[in-house]
Order: C-alpha cells, then sequence, then structure tokens
C-alpha cells in the first residue's frame, strides 16, 4: 500500500479501491478542485464509480478532519486535502484558488485564542479570503 492511505486507514477509512483513487488524486493536489473535478478524474480510469461514492467519501474525509471545504466561492464548493490553516485568494476571471500560507494574524488583529472579547467564542481558528486577477491573467 502507497504511505500516504496509511493515515486514512489508521483514521478508520475503509480503503475501497475507488476510494484509493479518490485519495490517490487529492494527495498533493493544490488545485482546489471540485466534487465535480474529483469525480471526472477518477471516472478515467474506474468508470462505474458515481458520484455519490465520490461525494461520500468527500464528506467521510471532511468529518475526519483530513480534508477542507473551501468555500471561497459562492458558486461551487471546492475541497482542499492540505488541512494545515492557510488562507485563500480566488481569480475573478477564471476562478482559479491559490494557497496563501502567510499569517496575517498581527496585521488584522486577529485573536489567537479564546477571551479576546468574544464573549466567551472560543476561537480555533481564521480563514482569510482574497479577490483579485492572477498572474496567469494579469498578462
Ligand atoms: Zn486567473
Ligand atoms: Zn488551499
Amino acid at each position: 500500500m502507497e504511505k500516504f492511505l496509511q493515515k486514512y486507514r489508521e483514521a478508520g477509512l475503509k480503503l475501497t479501491p475507488q476510494r484509493i483513487a479518490i485519495l490517490t488524486f487529492l494527495d498533493g493536489n493544490t488545485g482546489h478542485p471540485t466534487a465535480e473535478e474529483i469525480f471526472a478524474a477518477v471516472r478515467e480510469t474506474h468508470p462505474t464509480v458515481s458520484f455519490a461514492t465520490v461525494y461520500n467519501t468527500l464528506q467521510a474525509l471532511k468529518t475526519r478532519g483530513q480534508l477542507t471545504e473551501v468555500t471561497i466561492n459562492p458558486e461551487r464548493k471546492h475541497f482542499d486535502p492540505n488541512t494545515e490553516p492557510h488562507h485563500h485568494a480566488m481569480c475573478s476571471e477564471c476562478d482559479k484558488i491559490v494557497d496563501i500560507f502567510d499569517d496575517f494574524s498581527e496585521a488584522l488583529k486577529l485573536p489567537k485564542d479564546v477571551g479576546a472579547g468574544f464573549d466567551g467564542f472560543s476561537v480555533t481558528g481564521n480563514h482569510v479570503e482574497f479577490y483579485g486577477v492572477c498572474g496567469d491573467c494579469t498578462e
């Protein structure tokens, strides 16, 4: 078994051949694919895969904290296998979503933890969304 699959098995995810194909497509994927794009990619090697299987697998991964749902695009949900905290920027021309790993806590005065005047609300993370035009579309 491929090494990267081990963590999913340890998290209790049942690894069927179709799920392995989904996880293989997602592994290291920084393109923030939609469920439809993941479905299309997996169907090339597994023609019998259903959209429901893809959708259910994405939900199972999300529930286990191994997949992030990126909601920067109000029209479509995108998925990100990188669960390290980071931010996103979306191009208004081509809808491309790119990762931003800078920490804006200081600049934006974002509270790092509890008791920061949120009426007892515990802050567990933050996500900053940027909109603009990407390098490819600017040329
Ligand atoms: Zn663009
Ligand atoms: Zn991302």
